[in-house]
């Protein structure tokens, strides 16, 4: 898959949101996550890109960083460790589970909203405050709040 479809009706755009989102739910992608690597197994794929996190391109210690799978057991993918590639904690726990095209148009929704936001549109000034009463709810759930930065 390369370029997103160009969509220009609102209807269709949630039709196909909806669409993608039955695939993955439908697909045989599943949370199967939960390996013990080694620590040499760790090295090898940290090294892999630099210690960066492979979506983002932060840095990620070799023993903080979460293993995504480039390819999903159903797949035919593998646990070793040219199947896996670091990823920071945000991007691990936001992407693993979308497919690529879904991922796509949350990045490019994304985006967008963040322009929305950033020239203080009505509806960035909507979606920013929204958005940062959602997190202070999640923030509150947590089980051990980050510091305060
Ligand atoms: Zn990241």
């Amino acid at each position: 898959m390369n370029e997103l479809p160009f969509i220009d009706d609102p209807i269709h755009f949630h039709q196909e949101l909806k669409r993608i989102a039955a695939l993955r739910k439908h697909g045989k992608v599943k949370k199967d996550r939960i390996y013990r690597l080694t620590k040499e197994e760790r090295k090898i794929i940290h090294a892999k890109t630099g210690g960066k996190c492979h979506v983002c391109g932060k840095d990620v210690l070799v023993d903080k960083f979460e293993a995504d799978h480039v390819k999903s057991h159903s797949s035919g993918g593998t646990s070793l460790t040219d199947n896996f590639l670091p990823t920071c904690r945000t991007c691990n726990n936001y992407r693993w589970h979308y497919l690529p095209e879904e991922f796509q148009w949350i990045l490019k929704l994304g985006i967008w909203a963040r322009t929305q936001i950033a020239n203080d549109t009505a509806l960035g000034k909507q979606m920013s405050s929204t958005f940062i009463e959602r997190e202070k709810i999640r923030e509150a759930r947590r089980r051990n709040p980050r510091n305060k930065g």
